[in-house]
């Protein structure tokens, strides 16, 4: 994925509880059982980040002093515990209570089979984290700390996934500690979903919000240079077919790189992770930067439209949790109806702003006119989407907290070809229904924009929200 998230690269530490009961040979054994553990994790190429072992804890002072160390570490997204032995938990207690980074109980064991025919006590002695994860779970649960417990040996893929999932939320909540976005322009006037309060969602998710002028941003985009825009230009002919060339049509797209290169220098200066605009307020603007949007969530930027920075937030924090993953991650509005009894499903697109990751093929750059706003006609992408299993999420804010609200959907390809429909566009059936899906997603209060993810599942959020501590919505 794009140059915005290819440098996300943190780590996550492995921490392995034990405790001197049962003499150095056994803790020999289990640093070594554990070192496996984490090459196996490692090794199988599906962890996303590098999971990094630490020395076994089996002391009150050795626990603190682990946690605070993964504290203190500004590229340590995560730990993962597992008490391969039993480890009394009241040694936990007082690093437990410092912990601030988001945390994994592994409940695993070095061996996937017992052996039958051998085992003796020695050995039970040492594997018993049947036992010691479940002391070490009382502790955590009596604390009140927030993880995500996962059973079952590192050799099984559906265990080596359930870690991933967890991982890549865990890189997206270090990323949005330290994300900015800039708004150029305010809220479109009137809507009421897309305001909320900066200050909460700073305290909650750590990302700022910044504004500025529409105007500061016109000011950046002027200043590009016309070698600049032919360059770009020469790109979008590689990448997308355009089927109308002329003048007036190629000036429109001209327009379009200008703004792309613009908005992309004001970002890259500002070290801002995604943007929101809106058509309302344009001031200086030739036409709304649709195409700018689009090519900027390709590279990995969240986005929202008509101010809404919520959404633009929540994009890029998916848009890092999907990175590597097939599928894509877009920006969103549930659009229109077909309501074909037993047939129900939605058509999702935006004015313009639907994310090419999401396209099925290569896709076309048109310029069409776009009756609001007033401005010029804008160039876009013009594209469908691969049938298939995606979500949509939108965070909103209710009066003293956030809550996330995640439908699963079935992405399917729409009954006919759209050869009038000027914009990229998807369809989808939400789960379990659309008369179901819809309800209960009016009912949560989940808005009419969203993150469309092909590329993630409801495990990434439900991970996700576990650690920012926000309430989820599930609907599937
Ligand atoms: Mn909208």
């Amino acid at each position: 994925m794009g140059r915005r998230i290819d440098a996300k690269k943190c780590k996550i530490r492995f921490i392995t509880g034990s405790q001197h009961l049962y003499g150095e040979e056994t803790l020999k054994q289990v640093a070594a059982n554990s070192r496996a553990v984490v090459e196996m994790l490692n090794g199988s190429g599906e962890i996303p980040q590098q999971i990094v072992w630490q020395p076994t804890v089996t002391t009150q002072a050795e626990v603190t002093a682990a946690i605070i160390a993964a504290n203190s570490d500004p590229e340590c997204a995560g730990v993962i515990c597992w008490m391969h032995t039993f480890s009394p938990a009241k040694m936990w207690i007082n690093g437990l209570k410092l912990l601030q980074k988001p945390m994994l109980h592994l409940n695993t064991q070095a061996n996937r089979d017992i052996p039958w025919s051998t085992i003796d006590m020695d050995f039970m002695n040492l594997n018993q984290a049947a036992h010691g994860d479940r002391e070490f779970g009382f502790i955590c649960t009596r604390l009140g700390i927030a993880r995500k417990v996962v059973n079952g040996h590192c050799g099984d893929p559906l265990v080596r996934s359930r870690i991933a999932a967890w991982v890549r939320a865990a890189t997206a909540w270090l990323d949005s500690q330290t994300m900015r976005i800039a708004r150029f322009g305010d809220n479109m006037r009137e809507v009421a979903v897309t305001e909320g309060n900066k200050v909460s969602a700073q305290i909650a998710f750590g990302y700022a919000v910044d504004g500025y002028g529409v105007g500061d941003l016109a000011e950046v985009v002027r200043e590009v240079a016309d070698t600049e825009v032919d360059e770009l230009v020469r790109e979008y002919r590689d990448l997308y077919t355009i089927p109308d060339r002329s003048d007036a049509a190629m000036a429109s797209i001209r327009t379009a790189a200008r703004q792309e290169i613009g908005i992309r220098r004001f970002l890259e200066e500002g070290n801002y992770s995604g943007f929101t605009d809106t058509f309302e307020d344009l001031h200086g603007f030739d036409q709304l930067p649709g195409l700018a949007a689009q090519r900027l969530m390709a590279d990995g930027y969240g986005f929202g439209a008509e101010g809404d920075w919520k959404t633009a937030a929540l994009l890029h924090s998916l848009k890092v949790m999907a990175c590597g993953l097939p599928g894509g991650v877009s920006f969103m509005e549930d659009y229109t109806y077909h309501f074909e009894p037993g047939r129900g499903r939605v058509l999702g697109s935006h004015m313009l702003e639907v994310c090419p990751s999401i396209a099925a093929a290569k896709p076309t750059l048109e310029v069409h006119p776009l009756g609001i706003g007033g401005k010029s006609d804008p160039a876009r992408l013009v594209f469908g989407t691969k049938p298939g299993p995606a979500l949509n999420a939108s965070m909103i804010e209710l009066d003293g907290h956030f809550r996330l609200v995640v439908n699963e959907v079935e992405v399917v390809a729409p009954d006919e070809d759209l050869p009038k429909l000027p914009v990229a566009r998807t369809v989808w059936i939400p789960k379990p229904d659309l008369a179901e899906g819809a309800r209960r997603w009016i009912e949560a209060g989940g808005a009419h924009h969203s993150v469309h993810a092909p590329a993630l599942t409801p495990e990434h959020l439900r991970d996700f929200a576990r650690i920012a501590g926000v309430e989820l919505i599930e609907i599937r």
